[in-house]
C-alpha cells in the first residue's frame, strides 16, 4: 500500500460531495444533511488523516484489528468511527469500547453484548439494524419479517440507541432493481419510525449506487472506492 496523493483524494471527495448534493436536489425526500461516511477499510491511516484534512469526519471500518490500529495512529484527531462489517460475538467488547456507531447488528445476542459491554463513561452506542434486503445467502443481515421483534428488543437495551436501518443491496443489478431494494428499505424505516421516535437513519448507498440510495431516501452513505480508490485486499 502506498500513501494517496493529497490532490487526488481531495478531488475524489469534492466529486463525491457533488454527487451527494445533486442527488439530494433530485430526491423527493429532501434529506439535506446526508451523513457521509468514508469506508476506509483496506486503506491507510495516513489517507484517513488526509481525508479528515479535506473535511471528512466519519469513517467506516469492517475489520476490528485493522480499525484499532488506525484509531491509535489517529488518536490526535476527533473522528467518529462506524463499525460496518459482520460482527462475531467475541469482538463485541472491543467494538463497544472503541466505536461511536455500529451499522451491522442483525441479531439480539450481539446487541445485548454491545449494550452490556459499552463503557458507562461513553454516550450510548448509536446503532442500525442490518437488513439483507436482496436476500443473498452470502450477506449478513436480518429479514424485514424478523425486524419488528429485533427492534423491540434493541430499544429496551440501556447502553445502545436504535437509530435506524442499514443495507448492502445486491450489486450489478439493473437500476430498477436497485431502486426497488432501496425503496423497500425506506418503507421499512417508515414503519419503524412510527413506533420509535429515536429512529432517523437510513444507512444505504456505496460508491456505485449513492445516487439511487439518496433518491430513495438514504440519510447516511458509506463510500469507500469513490473516496480512496481501489482497496488493497
Ligand atoms: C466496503 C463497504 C462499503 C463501501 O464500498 P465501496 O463500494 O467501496 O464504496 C460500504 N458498506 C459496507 C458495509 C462496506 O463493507
Amino acid at each position: 500500500m502506498h500513501v494517496m496523493n493529497e490532490q487526488l483524494l481531495s478531488n475524489n471527495i469534492a466529486n463525491l460531495l457533488q454527487r451527494v448534493r445533486r442527488s439530494v436536489g433530485k430526491s423527493q425526500y429532501h434529506n439535506s444533511d446526508i451523513l457521509v461516511i468514508a469506508a476506509s477499510k483496506g486503506h491507510l491511516a495516513e489517507d484517513i488523516r488526509t481525508a479528515h484534512a479535506c473535511g471528512l469526519m466519519h469513517f467506516g471500518e469492517s475489520y476490528l484489528q485493522e480499525a484499532l490500529q488506525k484509531m491509535v495512529a489517529l488518536e490526535d484527531l476527533n473522528l467518529a468511527w462506524h463499525f460496518i462489517g459482520p460482527i462475531q460475538s467475541n469482538k463485541t467488547a472491543a467494538i463497544a469500547q472503541n466505536f461511536d456507531w455500529v451499522h451491522s447488528i442483525d441479531r439480539i445476542k450481539v446487541a445485548r453484548r454491545l449494550s452490556e459491554q459499552r463503557p458507562q463513561h461513553l454516550p450510548p452506542l448509536q446503532v442500525c439494524l442490518q437488513i439483507n434486503i436482496s436476500q443473498e445467502a452470502s450477506k449478513s443481515g436480518t429479514t424485514i419479517e424478523a425486524l419488528p421483534e429485533l427492534a423491540a428488543a434493541v430499544v429496551d437495551l440501556p447502553n445502545i440507541q436504535l437509530r435506524g436501518l442499514m443495507a448492502v443491496p445486491a450489486a450489478n443489478v439493473s437500476d430498477d432493481r436497485q431502486r426497488d431494494a432501496f425503496s423497500k428499505m425506506r418503507k421499512a424505516l417508515a414503519q419503524l419510525k412510527i413506533l420509535y421516535s429515536c429512529v432517523d437513519t437510513l444507512s444505504m448507498g456505496m460508491s456505485a449506487d449513492v445516487e439511487n440510495a439518496i433518491l430513495e431516501g438514504a440519510t447516511a452513505v458509506r463510500v469507500g472506492t469513490a473516496v480512496f480508490g481501489p482497496r488493497n485486499r
